[in-house]
């Protein structure tokens, strides 16, 4: 691996390529660099690199990194349990695994109490994985069309984390899903839900996804090496 310089400027190079291959423009996909297990020093060169939006998957370990670096934007991309609800609100920009309704209900009086609105995209299970969050496509319509009534929250697209594969190839029918399920919520018209972003594409699969729609990467492994288990 080079350094978080080098590994940030390949990555937006094969990002811009994607983009550009499958008629799109490389400023409308947003890299997201995931600091999970990450320390403040990389996050340093990181931000020195030019990047401004970093993915947590925990709420805890967030805590203690967002007020270090409060320039940059900060993501919620792992589970997010009710109780951390609150710490959620205030740390996050977008929390990216909304799954659950009674969660939404949760968000809303935070933010309600908070006196804010909270930007979510709805994570989705869309290969159907027993490990994995999210709902199901067929679950999907139904929590969105409740969680719309809800008057803090905002649904601003979908995301998934897609199957782990040698060759990501593989994985591209579960991209088009989620761009396909994004078009028809778009239909429903509802309330506070635009479905303007596809959170997909992670180090092993996001050309692909680029080249599926996805509007936000969430990259970790490709910029700071790979992570201590
Ligand atoms: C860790 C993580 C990523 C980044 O994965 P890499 O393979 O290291 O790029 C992306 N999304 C989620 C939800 C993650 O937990």
């Amino acid at each position: 691996m080079g350094t978080v310089a080098d590994n940030v400027a390949a990555v937006r190079e094969r990002i811009a390529k994607a983009a550009v291959r499958s008629g799109r423009r490389p400023e409308d996909v947003r890299l997201i660099a995931v600091t999970k297990t990450v320390g403040p020093e990389l996050i340093k060169e990181a931000l020195a690199a030019g990047i401004t939006e970093f993915g947590e998957n925990r709420v805890q370990e967030a805590a203690g990194k967002v007020p270090v670096f409060p320039e940059a934007s900060w993501h919620l991309i792992g589970h997010l349990q009710t109780n951390k609800a609150k710490q959620a609100v205030r740390l996050f920009r977008l929390i990216h695994s909304l799954d659950s309704l009674r969660l939404a209900e949760t968000l809303e009086r935070r933010a309600e109490a908070e006196g804010c609105t909270v930007k979510c995209l709805v994570e989705v299970n869309v290969a159907g994985e027993a490990t994995k969050y999210g709902v199901t496509p067929e679950e999907l319509p139904g929590l969105v069309r409740a969680v719309s009534a809800l008057r803090h929250i905002e649904i601003e697209g979908l995301m998934t984390v897609a199957p782990y594969v040698e060759n990501p190839e593989e994985v591209r029918p579960v991209f088009r899903r989620l761009a396909e399920l994004a078009r028809e919520i778009n239909a429903l018209g509802l309330p506070r839900v635009n479905m303007k972003e596809l959170s997909m594409g992670m180090s092993g699969d996001f050309e692909v996804a680029i080249e599926e729609g996805a509007t936000m990467v969430r990259i970790g492994t490709a910029i700071f090496g790979r992570r201590d288990p």
